[in-house]
């Protein structure tokens, strides 16, 4: 297969997460999730950690400098030879331009970007409700996506890790998160508009199913169709 380098994009919980770990296990590319190294690192205390988490918990954005560090430094690991997805990056115009600028220098570029839409009173109610299993990673909503059971425990085969509710998914957190996507992050749809790789899909209201399929349509007619 041609190797895909996509980018998730979208405001927090637009379900980025979500679709990127299902193309990952359909198309065996690996997730990057700027979050999930993130917090990742605060959790084990490194050095890395420590820089990030007053920005994790304010809900705002670490420094450029920093996180394209560490995006560069994971999109040059040998499993990233064949393509990519990366989830939560760009999150900003000279990030975007980063990854555009380390792309070019390997003789890439990025085949589809992702735009996943979703109203602002819509991210609240669903941020609100989410939770992640603390074992595995996987992403419940109360709400919309409840796992089996009573609600407290994954429900994933193998698996039946407490399910947390992330820091920042409180709500004075999230607003916070959306001023800084409409800001900051937001302006790169006309970056990318004009190169045409960018395709918007309705998130309103859309099962995790109804997104993916519109996904595996977009990806089914061919490179950034
Ligand atoms: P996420 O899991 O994608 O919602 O990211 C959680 C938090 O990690 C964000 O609110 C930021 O504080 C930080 N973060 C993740 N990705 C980036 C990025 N590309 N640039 C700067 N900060 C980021």
């Amino acid at each position: 297969m041609a190797a895909l380098r996509i980018v998730m994009f979208g405001p927090p919980g637009a379900g980025k997460g979500t679709q990127a770990k299902r193309i990952a296990e359909v198309y065996g590319l690996p997730h990057i999730s700027t979050g999930d190294i993130f917090r990742d690192h605060l959790s084990r205390g490194t050095e890395l950690g420590g820089q990030v988490r007053q920005h994790l918990d304010a809900g705002r954005l670490v420094p450029d400098e920093l996180t394209c560090s560490v995006v560069a430094g994971r999109l040059s690991e040998a499993d990233c030879a064949n393509g990519f997805i990366l989830d939560g990056f760009p999150r900003s115009l000279p990030q975007a331009e980063m990854l555009g600028t380390h792309l070019a220098g390997q003789g890439h570029a990025l085949d589809l970007v992702v735009n996943i839409d979703v109203p602002d009173e819509e991210i609240v109610e669903r941020l609100s409700a989410r939770r992640t299993c603390a074992v595995c990673g996987a992403i419940f909503n109360r709400k919309f996506d409840p796992p089996a059971g009573d609600g407290a425990r994954c429900d994933r085969p193998g698996c039946s890790g407490e399910l947390v509710q992330r820091k920042d998914d409180q709500e004075e957190t999230i607003r916070e998160r959306l001023s800084v996507y409409h800001e900051t992050t937001e302006p790169i749809i006309e970056y990318y508009g004009n190169q045409s790789v960018l395709k918007s899909i309705a998130g309103s209201g859309a099962t995790p199913d109804r997104v993916f399929a519109d996904i595996r349509a977009i990806l089914g007619a061919g490179k950034a169709g």
